[in-house]
């Protein structure tokens, strides 16, 4: 592929941040180095996340084992540390004090399969984490490599879950926790870090203005680690429990289809990354599969280049109600290109209209509340059955990212009481509801 449009980010400080003085042995597992997803080339694990040699971005390599099996995972935790030999975490991960996330219920939803015409669909709750997003995943693997860093604040720049993520995970950990966002999060999310942390700093600006200042801040401060900056190799990896999850209880077998929301589009090529690397290992059998990416039309900066089939993402200005997706410069959308490309998927966009009526879908036909991000994906998957890019005879899995009552404003305006009645027998039957 070309090299990124838009990988580095722009204001980046020095891509060696402050250097850990001593790492120890086992600290990273089976981890063995930083590798340059462009250039090919290896440095020494440690909190940077940019190439010295071409600023393309740094993902972390193994040595796995290869005598790792099933049983060994299902002998392992109700949480992501039952794949801790896959992550970049040391083997006594489980001691020390973090948020457990994972493990969350994949649910068959038979009655949204039935509505839209699909054969067998499944809805990955990641709502039921900690903190109610997918984000309690790569915050604790992040925590965990902040400890070997000796790092003394743990922060980041957010659209709002991850800052909830990192607060409560930060409290836990009892260390320094800042946490960034845009002043106009939406209130359920700010109150949900405040209530962890005293640092919550509101940014007048865009997610993309918040995350161009963590850069900053991470080159200016010592001891800082940024979640999704200087530790972002770290952080990443621990969307890959997302994948290992789904094959572990679809009876360790890959989906055929998978569904996932875009913002950096992290999540989605490390839901990949896992698939690869379970196949590599022998766990579930080699199969074909498709990666479908879900954007709000109002920041589809991904959407748009897949459609016009190029590799060049032009980033945008949010104006969307998924604001835990609205990043306008994502930093992986070559690699979600690729990604969706390689395996025959595809990237769709919904209007906040369809994002609003994909809330109420999920919600009516199979008990499950998300919020604006999973409104997308549900919404995207609908648009993606009717116009024929998923087929509905192959087995399909959507990643429901975040719980609905973080974004209640989103359309509490649309549902409420059918009616307000006297209490008596005559006012309800009045209604017409019996
Ligand atoms: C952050 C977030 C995403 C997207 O994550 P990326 O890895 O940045 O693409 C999706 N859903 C929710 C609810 C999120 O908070
Ligand atoms: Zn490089």
């Amino acid at each position: 592929m070309s090299a990124p449009t838009v990988s580095a980010p722009e204001t980046a400080a020095t891509p060696e941040a402050a250097g850990p003085d001593v790492i120890r042995e086992g600290a990273f597992g089976n981890a063995r180095a930083l590798v340059c997803r462009e250039c090919g080339s290896e440095v020494a694990l440690g909190p940077q996340y940019a190439c010295m040699e071409c600023f393309g971005p740094l993902e972390v390599a193994y040595d796995f084992p290869t005598d790792l099996t099933r049983e060994q995972i299902e002998s392992g935790p109700a949480n992501i540390w039952r794949y801790k030999a896959l992550l970049p975490v040391p083997t006594d991960i489980e001691t020390s004090p973090n948020t457990e996330p994972g493990f969350t219920r994949l649910l068959k939803a038979d009655n949204l399969a039935a509505e839209l015409g699909l054969s067998n669909l499944w809805v990955k709750d990641d709502s039921t984490n900690p903190t109610n997003s997918f984000k309690d995943r790569v915050v604790a693997c992040a925590l965990s490599a902040a400890r070997e860093f000796h790092s003394k604040v743990f922060a980041c720049p957010s659209t709002g879950n991850l800052a909830n993520a990192v607060a409560a995970a930060g409290a836990r950990a009892g260390m320094k926790t800042v946490v960034f966002i845009p002043s106009n999060l939406e209130h359920p999310k700010q109150v949900n870090s405040a209530v962890y942390t005293e640092s919550l700093v509101a940014v007048d600006g865009n997610y993309d203005d918040v995350n161009r200042l963590a850069s900053e801040i991470a080159g200016e401060e010592d001891g800082w680690a940024f979640v999704n900056v200087n530790v972002r190799p770290f952080y990443a990896e621990g969307s890959k429990t997302l994948g290992y999850e789904i094959a572990e209880q679809l009876g360790w077998r890959l989906p055929d289809q998978v569904v996932i929301p875009v913002a950096s589009g992290s999540q989605l090529t490390k839901v990949d990354k896992a698939f690869q690397e379970l196949i590599a290992l022998g766990l579930v059998e080699d199969k074909p599969y498709k990666v479908f990416g879900a954007q709000a039309t109002g920041c589809s900066p991904v959407s748009v280049a897949y459609k016009s089939g190029t590799d060049v993402v032009r980033p945008v200005k949010p104006d969307t109600i998924a604001k835990s997706l609205a990043i306008g410069n994502p930093a992986d959308a070559p690699y979600v290109l690729d990604v969706c490309r390689r395996t025959g998927g595809a990237v769709e966009d919904v209007t906040d209209d369809e994002i609003r009526a994909g809330i109420l879908l999920l919600a009516r036909n199979e008990g499950i509340f998300t919020e604006t991000a999973g409104g997308t994906t549900t919404a995207v998957l609908k648009k993606l059955v009717e116009t024929g890019q998923l087929d509905t005879s192959l087995d399909t899995v959507i990643i429901n990212t975040g719980m609905g009552l973080k974004t209640l404003d989103a359309i509490s305006g649309q549902v409420g009481p059918a009616a307000t009645i006297d209490p008596s027998y005559a006012a309800f039957a009045a209604t017409g509801i019996a």
